[in-house]
């Protein structure tokens, strides 16, 4: 696919959450076409994360601006706060931010 044009596509924080309950992401009654999710420990890691599971779908994401709309602190807000039981260093820790890129037309 081509690269997509301003306002055929769309980023989306869809926030913290634990991998076992996180609802995923649908297309269904949006009008988008395609949705990718990505995860990550920051919201700018699950956006890149995102977009790369979108170029590897074909999608041209080279003009995509990640961090459009985005504030630095939205962007590298910590998945923990420090008085959480969990932390995101601790080895079983099931927290992930989840981003969505979502596109139309293909
Ligand atoms: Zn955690």
């Amino acid at each position: 696919m081509d690269k997509p044009a301003e306002g055929d596509y769309s980023i989306e924080d869809c926030g913290i959450d634990h991998e076992q309950y996180f609802p995923g992401v649908g297309t269904a009654y949006t009008g988008w076409d395609s949705v990718f999710t990505g995860i990550g420990e920051t919201l700018r890691e699950a956006i890149e994360d995102a977009l790369e599971s979108a170029a590897q779908g074909d999608i041209d994401t080279t003009n995509i601006d990640p961090t459009a709309g985005f504030s630095s602190s939205e962007l590298d807000a910590p998945l923990h706060d420090p008085t959480d039981e969990c932390q995101s260093d601790d080895e079983d820790c099931p927290h992930h931010h989840y981003a969505a890129f979502f596109v139309r037309g293909e």
